[in-house]
């Protein structure tokens, strides 16, 4: 099996899959336009979420057989023209999910507790009187968080939350049973009673732009967004139109509709805070993501073609 890794796995993994007797060619910065010019050979592909493997694309590779994403969101990957040519995208959907949960709870805390202006301010060195009131932030025990998506890193936010003293709410698209600590309730339920809301679904046409001008217009006013799962979720202009307006009092954003970003308008606002996609950036997710994806490889690589 001949395999070309597109964006960074560890280092481990590949070492792995070499010693199995796999051809793994490592170009984990390649552009899309090298990578048309060089798939054509290769019997499999490892992308994370910066390569994106389209339809021209997949039409210059013949030998392709399998897409293995490192990580959970395929929406970078055109799934269904990839089945049509009999090749499969497999993913490693657990692997990052308690780096993505932990993320988002520092998210909170940070739009709780102004800790990034504050740290901007020390750097500017402005330490005057008004400190203490220019930085006032709210405690997180006894709010009540929303949770958009009760999948692997939904459920571990909720979990973790009630622990903090906080009221848990859920909505999902499918049927969820009874969970102890938390209550699952209709979406505008979510939205009229929540003082952060978290969003953890895929984004997909019904996703999309879920969060747009008239959603947040039945939010609690002062209400703090949180986005950990894919940018194409929130409807960016209404967010930032609801935050200069004073509806919404904080948004914290690792993720963004066009990526990569250099400057956004939203980060005019000292009220958002972001990364640049770093949810799964962690060295325990890094590992495992790299153990997942070497594993999948090694077993397909055993399989009769
Ligand atoms: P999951 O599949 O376990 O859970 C997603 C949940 O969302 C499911 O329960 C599903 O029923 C629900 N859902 C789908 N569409 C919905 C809708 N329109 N309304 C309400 N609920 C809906 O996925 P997960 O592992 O928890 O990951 C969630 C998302 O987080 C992924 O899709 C991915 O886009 C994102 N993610 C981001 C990073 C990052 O680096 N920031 C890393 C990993 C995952």
């Amino acid at each position: 099996m001949k395999v070309l890794v597109c964006d960074p796995i560890s280092p481990a993994a590949i070492e792995r899959m070499r010693k199995c007797g796999i051809e793994v060619d490592v170009n984990d910065s390649i552009t899309s336009e090298d990578l048309v010019e060089s798939i054509a050979p290769y019997d499999a592909v490892v992308v994370r979420s910066r390569t994106k493997i389209r339809r021209p694309l997949i039409d210059c590779a013949p030998n392709l057989k399998y897409i293995v994403r490192g990580g959970v969101g395929v929406d970078n990957i055109d799934a269904d023209y990839a089945a049509s040519k009999e090749i499969r995208v497999l993913n490693t959907p657990g692997a990052s999910s308690h780096s993505v949960a932990e993320l988002t709870l520092a998210f909170m805390f940070a739009l709780a507790r102004p800790i990034v202006q504050a740290t901007q301010s020390l750097r500017e060195g402005l330490w005057d009187s008004s400190a203490k009131k220019r930085f006032e932030g709210i405690e997180i025990q006894g709010r009540t968080l929303g949770i958009i998506g009760m999948g692997r890193i939904g459920s571990i936010v909720a979990m973790r939350a009630a622990a903090l003293g906080m009221i848990v709410l859920g909505y999902d698209s499918r049927t969820i049973g009874p969970v102890p600590y938390m209550m699952m309730v209709p979406l505008d339920e979510l939205f009229a009673r929540s003082d952060f809301i978290t969003l953890h679904i895929p984004l997909t046409e019904s996703s999309h732009h879920m969060i747009n001008a008239d959603v947040i217009a039945k939010m609690k006013t002062g209400v703090r967004i949180i986005d950990c799962a894919r940018g194409g979720v929130i409807d960016e202009v209404a967010l930032y139109q609801a935050i200069a307006a004073g509806k919404v009092s904080g948004a914290a954003l690792d993720v963004f509709e066009n990526e990569p970003l250099t400057d956004h308008k939203l980060f005019d606002l000292p009220q958002v805070i972001g990364s640049p996609h770093i949810g799964a950036s962690t060295h325990e997710a890094t590992a495992r993501i790299g153990d997942e994806v070497a594993e999948i490889l090694i077993g397909l690589s055993k399989e009769p073609c």
